[in-house]
């Protein structure tokens, strides 16, 4: 059976990590890469530390992004008082002039949250952005699409409200092109029309 064997490889792996746990702790060494010597008080090195810590932070983060409350494990009556002291830690950190995320770092010039944490958070959308296209699904809020569309309807209604900056820039850059001569859609020269011999 199948799923025997899976559990029964579960219980093993599980043993077998407790084991090394066991052996690290004893010989003084991070349980968790078992190289470095671990933090004062800490069962883990700092590098470790540093790595779950950052781990844990990509987690809720993504956690939020889902819209889940906190980190997907709490349920609906705690979400107000979460927000609540998540949005009293952020005052905090701001006037303390740390990063609104960590805690830890100073934030980006004119910013509110560090430069690590930023990172973060992009890696954290990105992942979420290529999960729901995986799944045939809105990249940006996770919605239903239709015909295999990048976003659903109302990203995509909203996109056209953004849409008028982009056409003053493009509308520019045609006026430009047209009077340097140039191809409007490539920028290559253009002899006599508006566009080159391959863009016409
Ligand atoms: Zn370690
Ligand atoms: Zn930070
Ligand atoms: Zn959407
Ligand atoms: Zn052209």
């Amino acid at each position: 059976m199948p799923h025997r064997d899976s559990e029964r490889r579960r219980v093993y792996e599980r043993e077998r990590h407790r084991r090394r746990v066991e052996e690290r702790r004893a010989m003084g060494l991070c349980i968790k890469c078992g190289k470095d010597r671990p933090a004062p008080g800490r069962s883990l090195c700092d590098s470790c530390l540093e790595r779950s810590r950052a781990a844990e932070r990509a987690r809720y983060e993504r956690a939020r992004l889902e819209g889940a409350a906190y980190g997907g494990r709490d349920p609906e009556s705690r979400r107000r008082m979460a927000r609540e002291r998540s949005r009293r830690r952020r005052r905090e950190r701001t006037e303390a002039g740390l990063c609104t995320t960590c805690g830890e770092r100073k934030p980006v010039e004119g910013g509110a949250v560090c430069e690590t944490c930023c990172e973060e958070r992009r890696v954290a959308e990105r992942e979420l952005y290529a999960e729901r296209r995986a799944r045939g699904l809105c990249g940006r809020c996770g919605a239903e699409v239709i015909d295999e569309a990048s976003t659903c309807a109302s990203c995509a209604a909203r996109d056209m409200k953004r849409r008028p900056r982009k056409n003053a820039a493009s509308r520019a850059r045609y006026h430009r092109r047209r009077a340097s001569r140039l191809c409007v859609d490539c920028g290559a020269h253009a002899d006599a029309g508006v566009r080159c011999a391959s863009c016409a």
